[in-house]
């Protein structure tokens, strides 16, 4: 999937995202799909890039020490598998995991809805139909269900408010409006 044309350049340091969410920055850069735990990932990896040239949808980007970092307001993962084959020091490896990762998509303040504004962009863009929107409410709010969720990231590059943000915790709640 095409990138949002947001105006703000690609970014895929976390404590930005912590910033906009309202919370501490995750351990570590979120990896391309099947990565090794971070500390063996770091030990494998020797920022070779063959997974980065490899993504069809260009969604991996060299972060620090040039070591590929998965950027989802650049686009969507299918989960492909390509960047995995490439791996030849297998610091990607499909037989260490099924999961591919414990990404989960988070809805933050900066929601349209939440403002009263309607949108459902990131709905129309998730693949696993785990976005949805109870009327509850005038404008309905979005609610993710993290069963359905992969993770891919479709929603985010969507996003008119880059309102939605991927996280590695393995379950999730909306977190509540301020
Ligand atoms: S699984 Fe495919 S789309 Fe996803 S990061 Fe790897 S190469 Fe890119
Ligand atoms: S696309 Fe963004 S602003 Fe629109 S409903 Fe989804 S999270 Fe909210
Ligand atoms: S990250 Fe989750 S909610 Fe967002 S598009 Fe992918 S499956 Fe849907």
């Amino acid at each position: 999937m095409a990138s949002s044309g947001s105006p703000n350049p690609p970014n895929p340091d976390p404590s930005r995202r912590a910033l906009l969410f309202g919370r501490r920055a995750a351990a570590a850069p979120m990896r391309p799909p099947w990565a090794l735990p971070e500390d063996v990932f770091l030990d494998a990896c020797t920022a070779c890039g063959a997974c980065v040239d490899r993504c069809p949808e260009r969604v991996i980007v060299r972060g620090a020490g040039g070591r590929p970092v998965f950027d989802p307001r650049l686009g969507e993962c299918t989960f492909c598998g390509e960047c995995e084959d490439a791996c030849t020091p297998r610091a990607l490896d499909r037989s260490a995991s099924e999961q591919p990762w414990t990404l989960k998509a988070l809805i933050g303040d900066r929601c349209l809805p939440r403002n009263g504004v309607v949108c459902s962009s990131c709905r129309d863009a998730c693949p696993e139909r785990a976005i949805a929107f109870p009327v509850t409410s005038r404008v309905p709010l979005p609610s993710i269900d993290s069963a359905r969720c992969t993770g891919c990231g479709a929603c985010v590059g969507v996003c008119p408010t880059q309102a939605v943000a991927l996280s590695p915790l393995a379950t999730q709640k909306v977190p509540e409006t301020a």
